[in-house]
């Protein structure tokens, strides 16, 4: 599913993220940048070494910001590694910090020069935030952000199953229709 928003292409799609070819991927990281499970170990293992090694410079990430390092190799250039909220009842500031994830990895691309971006669904894996809110946070962040920021062409999010994929489909078709 794919919808324009102020000339910005924002698309979803299933796959793995690994294999993406645009100019930046996303990595739902830890705030220690340490590596760890799910998307950020297939990312580690896909780009090799050098982005651990860049990684270890930052000496680690506070949860809502972002870093960037190299894509190693990867096909894309770059890696932003963002640190989403681990959910515990939604009362505690998580959707404040998964909505910075994004924007403040949105902003670092176009500090970056990045046209084209690919998001992994933050925070809905291990970290156990609730997709459906999480969709409707993710979208509605980028929305803003294309409304506001010229500059990027595409944002896609690389969804790992069906059913993740069919989530943020129904909060695209609500958000696209002003739901
Ligand atoms: P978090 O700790 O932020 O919850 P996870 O890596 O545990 O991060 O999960 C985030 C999402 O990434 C989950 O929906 C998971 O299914 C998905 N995921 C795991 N591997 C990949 C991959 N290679 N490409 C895209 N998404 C992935």
């Amino acid at each position: 599913m794919r919808v324009m928003v102020n000339g910005v292409e924002i698309e979803l799609v299933r796959g793995d993220i690994t294999a993406e070819s645009s100019d930046a991927i996303v990595n739902a990281a830890n705030s220690a940048l340490a590596g760890g499970g799910g998307v950020d170990h297939a990312i580690h293992r896909a780009g090799g070494d050098a982005i651990m090694r860049e990684c270890a410079r930052f000496g680690g990430c506070p949860t809502g910001s972002a870093v960037i390092t190299t894509g190693g190799e990867l096909k894309a250039r770059y890696v932003i590694h963002t640190v989403g909220p681990i959910y515990v009842d939604g009362q505690r500031g998580e959707p404040q910090l998964l909505a910075s994830a994004y924007a403040s990895s949105l902003r670092l691309a176009l500090d970056n020069g990045i046209k084209t971006i690919s998001f992994p669904s933050i925070s809905t894996g291990v970290y156990g935030y609730p997709i459906g809110f999480a969709a409707r946070i993710a979208l509605e962040t980028v929305f803003d952000f294309v409304m506001a920021n010229k500059g990027l062409r595409s944002v896609r999010f690389v969804l790992f199953s069906e059913r993740d994929l069919a989530v943020y489909s129904k909060a695209l078709e609500r958000l696209a229709k002003g739901g």
